[in-house]
């Protein structure tokens, strides 16, 4: 039998009422100070992982605390010190211009709707996201491979273009769980709705899941 609307409405929130106990501790994975350091952070984490985005941001900061210090740093110093988080280059020169950006159109200040920050150099939706929702609390949805993977194993979208899966969840929950939503299928993309190989058998979704192999 088809779902309505409805039902997938209802669905979707015990779904998350269940992942909200089962993850009852979850924060942000990167670790920052400031703004500023959380919008690089999530620049960087691109085909990378948290823990080695973690392990090089301390000395980078160190090194190139502010925009205006970030602005100013020449491309091959950052390239060495972010070297291992892979796509180097590109990601010293958005980072760089990102950091130009925020001196030269915002007095030096991350700015604080989607719209501005997308406009940013290397920022793109997610990132975006990432920032309203984890340092201001603004509720966004945040579409990450997790979201994108879950979201539709879950039956919560048939889309796979990030904006169309952000747009779905929108419709699906009050936006005052957006930001806890982000968090909890992060986490249980992390956890249990591994990539590739969902542990079905483990998982405290199953009975409300169309895709669990148990
Ligand atoms: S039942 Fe399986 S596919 Fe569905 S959310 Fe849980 S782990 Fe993922």
């Amino acid at each position: 039998m088809v779902e309505t609307e409805v039902e997938k409405k209802k669905r979707a929130l015990k779904v998350l009422r269940i992942l909200e106990k089962y993850y009852p501790h979850v924060t942000g994975f990167l670790q920052h100070d400031t703004a500023f350091h959380l919008l690089i952070a999530v620049i960087l984490s691109a085909q990378c992982t948290d823990e080695r985005v973690n392990k090089v941001t301390p000395t980078l900061f160190k090194k190139f605390p502010t925009p205006q210090a970030m602005a100013a740093a020449k491309q091959t110093d950052v390239e060495k010190l972010i070297y291992s988080t892979g796509f180097y280059k590109a990601k010293a020169k958005s980072i760089i211009g990102c950091s130009k950006g925020i001196v030269e159109k915002h007095g030096g200040k991350v700015p604080k709707t989607l719209e501005d920050l997308v406009k940013l150099p290397g920022v793109g939706r997610k990132t975006a996201n990432v920032v309203l929702s984890h340092v201001w609390n603004i509720p966004a949805i945040v579409v990450d491979t997790h979201v994108k993977r879950v979201s539709s194993l879950l039956g919560f979208t048939k889309n796979t273009d990030p904006a169309k899966i952000e747009h779905d969840l929108m419709g699906l929950f009050p936006q005052k769980d957006w930001n806890e939503l982000n968090f909890k299928l992060i986490q249980h993309g992390r956890k249990i709705c591994i990539a590739r190989r969902p542990q079905c058998g483990e998982c405290p979704v199953s009975r409300l899941c169309p895709s669990s192999q148990v």
